[in-house]
């Protein structure tokens, strides 16, 4: 096991108490519905859950990137659309702000952000042939387009939204010419004339989490809510996604605990033949490997983010445990429906058909699967 200081088990255990008294019990009912449930997201703020990666001076908790992963861990352990909730909100929307945005604009998000309002990232578009375009236009952008599957974005109070602000000249070879500049801007949902938030569409898994489609038609932005420097959006956004796949990545992790817990437990107590299954090596061989692939994936997911907070590069890894660790829940949950037999594909028997289903869209969230080889192949042939 990874040598987690006395401070990082201290967070973990309290995370892990959170999730099991507030979140657990609603998991299978918001699943069922596919609607988060506001108490829940309330308790989150009430326990500090939502400000864990805000600087203290802004009222949040300063934490580590490997004490955030432990709680992500923990809260997707008893429900993963809840780490997804809190995940983007943490590790894109907070850090970005955290890291670019003006004084002025972290004053007035970030308080609030830590303490009862849900922030957002908005960069997949619905058509990439035709990006979310905002011009200026005195001193507002005017912005135009939608954007496509963001979590939050039907409730959050903050969005970042990135956008092509204008064009920009760049030379290369002797030669000018023009590309379109993109920029983070703050959106705040409150100020909605030209905003229309949807739903995103009822999803295979993740079922609660709430994802949308955002249109925008002509919503007028302040410029002063240019986050960071205009047209370095797409750098920022790439930078945070780094850190942003390690939550990924733990949230993997979470859901394989889960569901390698409920099939011990079950091949315990499920007798046929006279003996428990676990007495069965076919079982026994299952257990295993879902065990030590999940070791695997949590090692690694931690190497990422202790590397984070070493301030080493940690692209490459962060892409590499996100990769692996997706994939691994996959494996996992498919093992846990396996060894639980009929009783693993019916909703509302065992819980291991949601873990299956939450499982298979980490291996899409922030970023697919190739994407993430492509990040790591360009890290091994960098010339
Ligand atoms: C539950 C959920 C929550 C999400 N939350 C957010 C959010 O909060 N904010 C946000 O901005 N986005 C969010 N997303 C969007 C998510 O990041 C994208 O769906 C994902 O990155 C894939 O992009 P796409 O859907 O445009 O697929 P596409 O890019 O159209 O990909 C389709 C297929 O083509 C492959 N492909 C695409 N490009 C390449 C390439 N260059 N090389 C090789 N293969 C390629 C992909 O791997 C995939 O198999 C969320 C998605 C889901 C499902």
């Amino acid at each position: 096991m990874f040598d987690l200081s006395e401070k990082q088990r201290e967070i973990r255990a309290w995370a892990r108490e959170f999730a099991e008294r507030e979140i657990a019990p609603r998991a299978a009912g918001m699943d069922k519905v596919g609607r988060y449930d506001r108490a829940a997201l309330d308790a989150m703020f009430e326990a500090g859950m939502m400000g864990l990666l805000a600087p203290t001076e802004f009222g949040g908790r300063g934490a580590s990137a490997l004490e955030y992963v432990t709680a992500v861990e923990e809260l997707a352990r008893c429900d993963a659309s809840t780490a997804l909730v809190m995940s983007i909100h943490s590790s894109l929307c907070v850090a970005l702000l955290a890291e670019h945005a003006s004084d002025e604009i972290k004053a007035h998000v970030l308080p609030e952000l830590a303490k009862k309002k849900l922030g957002a990232f908005a960069l997949t578009e619905l058509d990439p042939t035709t990006p979310t375009r905002a011009p200026e236009e005195g001193d507002h952008f005017v912005a135009t387009g939608t954007k496509m599957y963001i979590t939050n974005g039907p409730i959050a109070d903050v969005i970042v939204l990135f956008a092509i602000t204008g064009e920009t000249a760049v030379e290369k070879d002797g030669k000018v010419t023009k590309r379109d500049e993109m920029s983070a801007l703050l959106v705040e949902a409150e100020h909605a004339d030209g905003f229309a938030p949807e739903s995103a569409g009822i999803k295979i898994g993740l079922k609660a989490a709430p994802v949308g489609k955002l249109v925008f038609d002509g919503m007028r932005i302040p410029a002063a809510h240019v986050i960071g420097k205009r047209g370095k959006g797409m750098r920022m956004a790439l930078g945070v996604l780094d850190g942003g796949r390690i939550g990924a990545a733990a949230m993997a992790v979470g859901i394989g605990q889960a569901a390698l817990e409920a099939s011990k437990a079950y091949a315990l107590s499920r007798v046929t033949g006279g003996r428990p299954i676990a007495k069965f090596q076919a079982v026994q061989l299952m257990i295993a490997e879902m065990a030590t692939r999940l070791e695997a994936a949590r090692a690694l997911t931690y190497q990422a983010a202790a590397t984070m907070d070493e301030g080493a590069p940690y692209g490459e890894i962060a892409a590499q445990a996100k990769l692996f660790a997706s994939e691994t829940a996959s494996f996992v949950a498919s093992k846990a429906v396996q060894v639980h037999g009929g009783s693993g594909v019916v909703a509302d028997l065992h819980p291991v058909e949601r873990y299956f289903r939450d499982a298979r869209v980490t291996e899409i969230i922030e970023g697919t699967s190739e994407i993430q080889k492509l990040v790591v192949a360009g890290w091994e042939l960098r010339g």
